[in-house]
């Protein structure tokens, strides 16, 4: 029978890409800030767009971390 890639292989995307190592590759970035809300002080996480990759949340091709 055949039980040849079916193990623990490596897993190799088919389109090489380094994910975002700041939103990691969600493309939006916490952005928790306090808000009065109904009189009273509350924390909002709406998020925001991540301006490192601008929402993408990849980069083409095979980036380093620094
Ligand atoms: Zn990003």
């Amino acid at each position: 029978m055949d039980e040849d890639d079916e193990d623990d292989d490596l897993e190799v995307p088919a389109e090489v890409h380094t994910v975002c190592q700041y939103c990691g590759g969600g493309g939006m970035v916490a952005d928790p800030k306090l808000a009065m809300i109904g009189g009273s002080p509350r924390n909002v996480d709406n998020g925001r767009p991540c301006p490192h990759c601008e929402t993408v949340g990849h980069f083409p091709g095979i980036i380093p971390p620094v």
